[in-house]
């Protein structure tokens, strides 16, 4: 029998902490259920190692989730990007099967983010990027630090209507009723598995299984019970996903199995997939 079926909406498994073992990873993962997972970009000189790695992955002789891309420019990295990276996305997504644009969105979590040049060009390339996602009809994977009302307002003046996920969502309830009224669902990270994170158990609570997915952000966000010391951060991969729905099926009190095929739908409707729910009920 089949664990439950999941999908990692917001990875960067593509990076060099799962160089030596990415593909034991993979099988693990879709041991556990993962039938799918998101490649997220954040630089354009990665994209071609982005598509080095879902190849790797998809070409792959053992058992593995289908991993899907969605290049974009992110927000925290904005001194690194240029113009011409706009261009590369763009011959991205008209040259290889792209299910998304992420992570784009805005981040003043430090001083030096909030700069105003600096903020105002992370403004222009997450307009830039909308409008290429407006463009190609995609929908993006928002990382909002510390600027949910700007980032609200941007997408309001694009009467941005493709959705998407607002990944790792830590906002309050207010904030995200807004992203979910204009089409957004709410990525849940393994922080779901932290007692002490009040707030986004409120947020949870409010929205409802509805407008949830799940996501690892491996490396990081690794759930409380995976997590190996206090000292040292433990290296989060995307088979940990499964303890992600378990926090989340505690905090919704929701049965594990009729959580799963909901959020199944909510990650298909996000990234307009039309997979039917495969998980298997045992006979
Ligand atoms: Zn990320």
């Amino acid at each position: 029998m089949r664990p439950l079926a999941l999908i990692d909406t917001h990875t960067h498994f593509d990076v060099p902490d799962f160089e030596h073992d990415r593909l034991a990873l993979a099988q693990l993962a879709y041991e556990r259920g993962v039938e799918a997972l998101v490649l997220i970009g954040f630089l354009a000189k990665r994209f071609d190692r982005l598509v080095q790695v879902q190849q790797q992955i998809n070409q792959a002789a053992t058992p593995h989730p289908q991993a899907l891309l969605a290049p974009g420019l992110h927000p925290f990295y904005i001194n690194e990007h240029a113009e011409q990276d706009l261009q590369q996305l763009e011959q991205l997504i008209k040259t290889k099967h792209v299910i998304a644009i992420g992570e784009i969105g805005l981040d003043t979590f430090t001083a030096e983010m909030k700069q105003p040049t600096v903020f105002a060009r992370q403004q222009e390339f997450f307009s830039a990027q909308l409008d290429l996602a407006q463009q190609y009809d995609l929908p993006v994977m928002l990382h909002i630090r510390r600027a949910h009302a700007e980032t609200l307002a941007i997408l309001k003046k694009h009467n941005f209507k493709q959705g998407g996920i607002a990944h790792a969502f830590g906002g309050g309830v207010q904030e995200a009723k807004a992203f979910v009224k204009i089409g957004f669902k709410l990525g849940v990270t393994g922080q779901v598995t932290n007692p002490n994170v009040k707030r986004l158990h409120q947020v949870i609570q409010a929205v409802g299984a509805a407008h949830l997915v799940l996501e690892t952000d491996c490396p990081d966000m690794t759930p409380l019970c995976c997590q190996q010391s206090h000292e040292h951060r433990t290296r989060n991969t995307p088979a940990n996903l499964p303890y992600v729905l378990d926090g989340l099926s505690q905090i919704l009190k929701m049965d594990q199995q009729k959580l799963a095929a909901q959020i199944w739908q909510n990650s298909c409707d996000a990234l307009n997939l039309d997979w039917n729910y495969l998980h298997v009920i045992p006979h």
